[in-house]
C-alpha cells in the first residue's frame, strides 16, 4: 500500500466545484430577475416585486388578509400552503372541511 502523505484526502464531496454550481444557478436567477428573500437565512428565490417569500411576506406581516393554512397534511404537519380565503384553509384542505 502506498502511504499517503496528507491525510483528509478522502472527501467526497467538491466544494469548489459546488460553489462554483451554486453561484451559476444564482447568476441564472439573478439574470432572470429573482432575488433572494430578504428574510435572514432564507435561501429562497423570489421575484423582485416581493421581498420576501411568500412564508416570509407574511411573517413579517407583509401580506395582508392572507395566513397559513390551518389544516393538516396527510403526513400529520402543518400544511404550508398560503391561503387568503377567510376559512383559513387553502383550496386543498376546504375541500377535506365539508365546505359551503
Ligand atoms: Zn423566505
Ligand atoms: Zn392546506
Amino acid at each position: 500500500m502506498m502511504a499517503t502523505d496528507g491525510g483528509g484526502a478522502s472527501v467526497g464531496f467538491d466544494v469548489v466545484a459546488e460553489a462554483d454550481r451554486i453561484a451559476r444557478v444564482a447568476a441564472v436567477l439573478l439574470d432572470a430577475g429573482y432575488a433572494q428573500c430578504a428574510y435572514v437565512g432564507c435561501r429562497q428565490w423570489v421575484r423582485p416585486r416581493y421581498l420576501y417569500c411568500k412564508r416570509h411576506a407574511i411573517e413579517v406581516g407583509l401580506v395582508d388578509g392572507c395566513g397559513l393554512c390551518q389544516g393538516i397534511t396527510a403526513s400529520g404537519k402543518p400544511c404550508s400552503r398560503v391561503t387568503a380565503h377567510p376559512s383559513g384553509y387553502c383550496w386543498q384542505h376546504r375541500r377535506g372541511q365539508g365546505g359551503d
